[in-house]
């Protein structure tokens, strides 16, 4: 059986699982807590992120198919906060209650090649890309598609690990390819054109079983080595583009059959969008809609793995943005960093990590405001 056939809502009082115990987790179970919801969370140790806000926890690994199915029978639903669960743990779940997202949209979204194939088959717009297997083949693209090229791996990479450029065929001959994985199975890697964008942008899309689809607005993202830095909103952008990033998501979200919250992160040239990568979860990007929006993403994704109408997605401010809180190193924050991340005029989110590392997200800012500019200034002013 799978119990995703279920299309019954589920009210208040019901026990919501969380698979991961990230910040993503975090924030769903604060919005899922303050809606009358129990959160379970499945996760590697006590204290992560969402652990520590949870009404109870199951420690195990990611991998244990018996520990998630148990997890899953003491749970109404399943939901996720990153994609990269093993798939038969998905299965596990999804054999006892609903699990949202399903094992379709997960499958799609943890292998860039399947991913961008996907999107691409569905006559949707993504960045030209080919499977590659050897350096031969690199060589082969970049000469057709010109220089510099992007090779990814096409499992497991984020926040721009497992990503690497190649000015040149001097350039790639040091490269490794033949690596080996955790898993002990050879890397897959994709070929993509580099795309001299002229910014970032991404919209966030809920679907629910009940077929309803609602979007956020479109927000403009600013990224430091890879990492996300800073998101803006509205994302000034015609209505033009605006128009087909919704088109894009939708079309995403109505393809996969999603039943959640999933990110379409583009590249915008001349206007023009470009699928960089889907996630189907909540995104970075969207911590800006706690404060911004009528309705967060996160209590978007609760009310969409519970099959409740989704809530109203637009703008209550004129101009708002998120600053993310990246680690410059193992330094936990002093009195001084508090100090001015508890500036009024901001909201500060902390995750509660235990250890910093250098490029690890630590928490976020947001500011709203009637005037875009000064929402971006002053977030600057606040960067870690
Ligand atoms: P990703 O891990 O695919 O999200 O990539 C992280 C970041 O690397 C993106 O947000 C872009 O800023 C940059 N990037 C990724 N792919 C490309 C590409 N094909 N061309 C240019 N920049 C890219």
């Amino acid at each position: 059986m799978n119990a995703n056939s279920s299309s019954f809502p589920l009210y208040p009082g019901s026990t919501l699982g969380m698979i991961g115990g990230g910040q993503l987790g975090r924030m769903f179970a604060a919005a899922a807590t303050a809606m009358g919801y129990k959160v379970a969370v499945y996760c590697g140790g006590e204290d992560e992120p969402a652990a520590q806000i949870a009404h109870h926890c199951v420690i195990a690994p990611l991998d244990d198919v018996d520990a998630a199915a148990n997890f899953a029978r003491q749970c109404d639903a399943v939901t996720l906060e990153f994609e990269n669960i093993p798939a038969q743990t998905i299965a596990a779940c999804a054999a006892h209650v609903p699990t949202r997202p399903g094992h379709r949209v997960l499958a799609t979204a943890q292998h860039r090649g399947v991913e961008k194939t996907t999107l691409r088959d569905a006559g949707l717009p993504v960045t030209p890309f080919e499977l590659v297997k050897d350096k031969d083949q690199i060589a082969a693209f970049a000469e057709r598609n010109g220089w510099p090229v992007i090779v990814k791996t096409c499992r497991s990479g984020y926040d721009g690990r497992g990503q690497y450029r190649f000015e040149s065929l001097d350039e790639l001959s040091e490269f490794e390819v033949d690596q080996v994985g955790e898993d002990g199975l050879p890397v897959e890697w994709i070929a993509e054109r580099f795309i001299a964008f002229d910014f970032e942008v991404s919209v966030v899309v809920a679907r629910r079983a009940a077929g309803e689809v609602s979007t956020f607005p479109m927000f403009r993202n600013r990224h430091r080595h890879h990492i996300l830095d800073l998101t803006t909103v509205p994302a000034q952008v015609s209505d033009q583009t605006q128009k087909s990033g919704v088109e894009i998501a939708v079309g995403v979200a109505e393809h996969l059959e999603l039943e959640g919250v999933l990110c379409v992160e583009f590249f915008v040239v001349d206007g023009e969008l470009m699928i960089n990568e889907i996630a189907p979860r909540p995104h970075n990007s969207g911590h800006v809609t706690i404060e911004a929006c009528h309705t967060s993403q996160f209590e978007q994704q609760v009310r969409a793995v519970c099959n409740l109408p989704l809530g109203n997605p637009n703008l209550r401010v004129p101009a708002a943005g998120m600053l993310n809180l990246v680690a410059p190193d193992e330094t936990m924050p002093t009195g001084d960093n508090w100090k001015r991340w508890s500036d009024a005029e901001v909201n500060l989110h902390w995750y509660g990590k235990s250890q910093c590392s250098r490029g690890r997200k630590m928490g976020h800012i947001s500011h709203s405001s009637t005037d875009l500019r000064r929402v971006v200034e002053h977030l600057e002013s606040l960067r870690w």
